[in-house]
């Protein structure tokens, strides 16, 4: 017998794989430990998933190296792992390598090596009198291997010039052997300076005496870098001190919490009023029960729904357990974190993927150290490896943001909602606009419903008027990017110098282009979709695929020269807002304005300070801030959303006008909101007006459940797609043929049918809707579906299964 290991890949392959385990090895062997192995001539980073026994003289190639002395993912974490695995159908390997930190401290590297043949050519070619070109080049590939011991890594070969066809030829007659190899990155290392005890302390120069005040008095040794920060002096001194002989400088390797965070943030010590309290005993006693719990809390905007978040996860650390926070945007994850940090301190660790892959690894081992107890973090956060969780509190539970759009197509919530209960945990979901599956859930009572209704201080919700387009214009007789009634509302409050935000969901500067010729929009090479103008940058745009083209001075289809834009961007009310209101200080926030993570706290920085009048952007600025000056909101034609092919176009609808509708009147003065549209007398308008979620919710669930959509039947969408419109119908005919064979009463099989976007990225694209009253059949038939498309050597990649699918397109 020889011990063995099976290992899961980050391989779209629905297999693992199984290693020998050499005897050096055997002890730190345990599922959840990241192995380097052998793969296909290449080295792989995968996890151990368990062990065993072969018999012997099996063929089995070694496991090459074991990377944690603990292993990054727990059992739990394993067992989390393969829930999500078999919910969405997603490979194993590809699942948990979602799941484990950036391999920062590993390299992975091809090695070449010489064989027998190698060297027995090398002796042929020496001896050669006149080698011709190829043979010299063969020759000194060969030659460098020899003198390195027989082994070079691919960075050498790259430097001999024409190398690359040497190495192919010597490979293909076996002379050369391939092979990948992970190799540990030297550590980064970093200077340690002390004070020298010994060395005599004066006379000094005022930067001087500050070192010695830092480093002798205060803190002791100390980095470099923090030195110079701490002490405010610049490095010469440093250099100076040391040449003197009056410091010690060391060099260590970097350590990995090398930064510390500035938490000059006043923590808010809000009271909880009446609601808040009444919301927090439940809390309380589900912690203490220390069991599974899941629960959603309702709270209308500014309810002060984060105040209860914060108290919640105290109770929890005051149990001695630790918590996750799941929030939906990477720019909510940087104010949330400030405050954790402000209260909690440094046992907070933050997660999302605007770090970059060594500040997220840094984070990550922090938390799987345990040296934190509270992370802060986006949809990737749910995998945090903590130990002891007593709660997982999910943020805007109804956020699409939340599913993962590649594989693994997981949804955040419904992971968190999964791992609470592996961990015996609270989870608490929170919104002001709950999705209708939370909402319906939480009435059938698989939920605890927790409500806040009002307003903290009893502020007053903001007043919505809803402005109707059609009236606008049979009054004005024009089309201009904001109605009459915006427009002097802006002015009104610019007048009395307070803040508006105008939303409008379209980036750009029009829609899209469309030619009076022929009637034809001008579309993208790659996808079916109409590209959207961009005046600045003089483009016109995909924002599906990336795609840009100039402008067309005419027609690309018929040439007519009539060509004329539709619609008005966020970049087009921006410039209408700015030649309306040439005194007002106007910015934008959207994917275009703002580009990086810094910009964006920029200007949200100087709109909470105050100094800036009007904000305009996409949904971007709908969402969680809390800005008290703001009095007006306006949304710009809030029909964009309404009109797309989803069944969720009325909820979506329905949650951002309430949300934006929630960003007015959250200081002292009232606020009040301005909702344009075509379509005034739509219920999801109607009631976003209103704030009325539950009527809202009642409505919608009515047409859900006739139209047989969830939370009535559980959703999943498979898609076909390929670069050849033959081959893609070819496959989905196949498959058709397939769902056509399998008798399941309790599954609906809708398509196939061209999506949506029936062209994306070059690929032309297919899928079938599959509705299903029992979830298990779903998952079963959705698995032969798989099992059928490997029969019919339909490509993997040709594939693509989304459960519980929140983008239709
Ligand atoms: P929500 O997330 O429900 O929209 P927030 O949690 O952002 O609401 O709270 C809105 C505002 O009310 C915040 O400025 C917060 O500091 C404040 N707040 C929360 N709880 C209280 C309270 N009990 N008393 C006074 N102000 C509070
Ligand atoms: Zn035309
Ligand atoms: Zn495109």
């Amino acid at each position: 017998m020889v011990r063995t290991c099976e290992v899961a890949l980050p391989l779209p392959l629905r297999t693992t794989f199984t290693y020998r385990v050499p005897g050096a090895l055997d002890e730190q062997m345990v599922a959840g430990a990241r192995v380097v192995v052998p793969f296909r001539n290449r080295a792989m980073l995968g996890v151990v998933l368990g062990r065993g026994d072969g018999p012997d003289g099996a063929s089995l190639k070694n496991v090459a190296e074991i990377l944690d002395p603990v292993p990054a993912l727990s059992s739990r974490l394993v067992e989390l792992g393969r829930w999500i695995s078999n919910y969405y159908l997603s490979p194993i390997g590809e699942t948990l390598r979602a799941m484990l930190p950036p391999s920062v401290e590993l390299q992975f590297d091809r090695e070449w090596q010489i064989s027998e043949a190698g060297r027995a050519r090398l002796q042929e070619l020496r001896s050669l009198a006149a080698p011709n070109e190829a043979e010299s080049a063969d020759l000194a590939v060969l030659q460098v291997l020899e003198a390195r011991g027989g082994v070079v890594s691919d960075g050498i070969l790259r430097k001999l010039r024409d190398s690359s066809a040497a190495v192919a030829r010597l490979l293909r007659r076996n002379e050369l052997v391939v092979r990948g190899a992970g190799r540990h990155r030297t550590a980064r290392m970093q200077k340690i300076v002390a004070w020298k005890v010994q060395a005599v302390p004066a006379p000094f120069r005022p930067a001087e005496q500050k070192v010695h005040r830092v480093l002798a008095e205060n803190a002791g040794p100390l980095a470099l870098v923090s030195l110079l920060k701490m002490a405010d002096v610049s490095r010469a001194v440093v250099q100076r001190l040391a040449k003197q002989g009056k410091l010690l400088v060391t060099e260590e390797p970097l350590a990995p919490e090398e930064v510390r965070f500035a938490t000059d943030l006043l923590p808010p010590s809000n009271l909880l009023n009446a609601e808040q309290v009444h919301v927090m005993n439940a809390i309380k006693a589900w912690l203490q029960a220390r069991a599974f719990h899941p629960a959603l809390l309702y709270g209308v905007t500014g309810s002060g729904k984060t105040e209860v978040y914060l108290h919640a996860v105290e109770a929890t650390l005051a149990l001695g357990r630790t918590a996750i926070i799941l929030v939906p945007e990477i720019a909510l994850t940087m104010w949330i974190s400030e405050i954790c940090r402000a209260r909690f301190g440094g046992t907070v660790a933050v997660l999302h993927s605007g770090l970059s892959e060594r500040e997220r690894a840094r984070e990550w081992w922090r938390v799987r150290r345990q040296e934190v107890q509270v992370v802060v973090g986006t949809r990737s956060a749910v995998f945090a490896p903590l130990e002891g969780i007593g709660l997982i509190v999910v943020d805007e539970e109804q956020e699409s943001s939340y599913k993962q759009e590649e594989a693994p197509r997981y949804h955040g919530r419904d992971v968190a909602l999964m791992r609470a209960k592996l961990e015996g945990a609270v989870a608490l979901l929170g919104s002001a606009t709950p999705s209708l599956e939370s909402y319906q859930r939480a009435r059938e009572g698989k939920y605890d419903l927790l409500c806040l209704r009002s307003r903290v201080e009893n502020r007053p919700m903001a007043a919505v008027q809803i402005a109707d387009l059609r009236e606008d214009f049979r009054r004005t007789h024009k089309t201009a990017p904001i109605s009459q009634d915006l427009r002097e509302a802006i002015a009104r409050e610019l007048a009395a110098g307070r803040q508006s935000i105008v939303l409008i969901n379209r980036r750009g500067y029009s829609w899209f282009v469309l030619c009076r010729g022929c009637g034809a929009a001008v579309l993208c090479e790659n996808c079916s979709i109409a590209l959207t103008y961009h005046k600045k940058r003089e483009r016109l745009a995909c924002h599906y695929c990336g795609f840009s083209r100039r402008v067309p001075r005419a027609c690309p289809k018929c040439n007519s020269e009539h060509i004329y834009f539709v619609g008005a961007g966020a970049e087009q009310v921006e410039e209408h807002l700015r030649t309306l209101f040439p005194q007002a200080r106007i910015a934008r926030l959207d994917r275009d304005a703002v580009r990086h993570k810094r910009a964006f706290g920029q200007v949200l920085g100087a709109f909470g300070a105050g100094s800036i009048d009007i904000l305009v952007g996409t949904q971007m600025v709908a969402k969680g801030h809390d800005f008290h000056g703001v009095t007006l909101v306006g949304v710009a034609s809030a029909d964009a959303q309404l009109s797309f092919p989803d069944f969720r176009a009325a909820e979506r609808t329905f949650q951002l006008l309430t949300q934006v509708a929630g960003r007015a009147g959250r200081g002292t003065l009232p606020g009040k909101v301005i909702v344009e549209s075509y379509h005034p007398e739509h219920y999801a308008i109607q009631m976003a007006a209103s704030q009325d979620y539950v009527s809202f919710f009642e409505k919608e669930l009515h047409f859900r459940r006739l139209m047989h959509y969830p939370p009535f039947v559980a959703l999943a969408s498979v898609l076909v797609r390929g670069a050849k419109l033959e081959k893609a119908i070819h496959w989905s005919r196949q498959i058709e043929a397939f769902f056509e064979s399998q008798k399941m009463p309790e599954i609906k099989v809708l398509g196939p049918a061209a999506a949506p976007l029936a062209r994306l990225k070059g690929q032309y694209r297919f899928h079938f809707l599959l509705k299903s009253t029992r979830r298990a059949a779903l998952n079963q038939i959705l698995n032969k579906c798989l099992a059928c498309c490997v029969e019919k050597e339909i490509p993997d990649r040709a594939i693509l299964i989304d459960v519980d699918p929140v983008n239709l397109l």
